[in-house]
């Protein structure tokens, strides 16, 4: 039972750590494999399947806190190499962003290919062919 005697308290901060380790559902599931009485069992699968679900919600709700960090928006379309950013219904910003690190690049004299300052990716196009690019896009 798990209101033990004050002797159990020595072991407590073990199991803590454990747990956190484990995470709470792994831990309840390595009790029920030692446990004998299949009424116990029964409740700790319980609890487990409780504590797996609580653990995938918590995983649900930290995911959209990390795309909100993550620089990769979904505004933005690959289209001939590089990308563009959708600024509306089928409508994108005249300017070109490079595709790895996602900084607008520029095309020198227009007709050089668009190149990022950044990290050196080269576009197969350039500022002459915008136009003509974005009409596919
Ligand atoms: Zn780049």
């Amino acid at each position: 039972m798990l209101n033990g005697a004050p002797g159990q308290a020595v072991g407590h901060s073990k199991t803590a750590e454990r747990i956190i380790a484990m995470g709470l559902a792994a831990y309840l599931q390595s009790i029920i494999n030692d446990e004998s009485s299949s009424l116990l069992r029964g409740r700790l699968e319980l609890a487990r399947d409780q504590a797996q679900a609580l653990e995938d919600q918590v995983a649900q709700l930290q995911a959209p806190h990390t795309l909100a960090n993550n620089p990769v928006p979904t505004s933005f379309v690959e289209h001939r190499g590089a990308l563009f950013k959708r600024i509306g219904r089928g409508s994108y910003e005249k300017r070109v962003f490079c595709p790895s690190c996602m900084s607008p690049m520029t095309s020198f004299k227009r007709t050089f290919p668009y190149s990022c300052a950044r990290c050196q990716y080269s576009a197969e196009f350039s500022a002459i062919d915008l136009q003509e690019v974005m009409m596919t896009l």
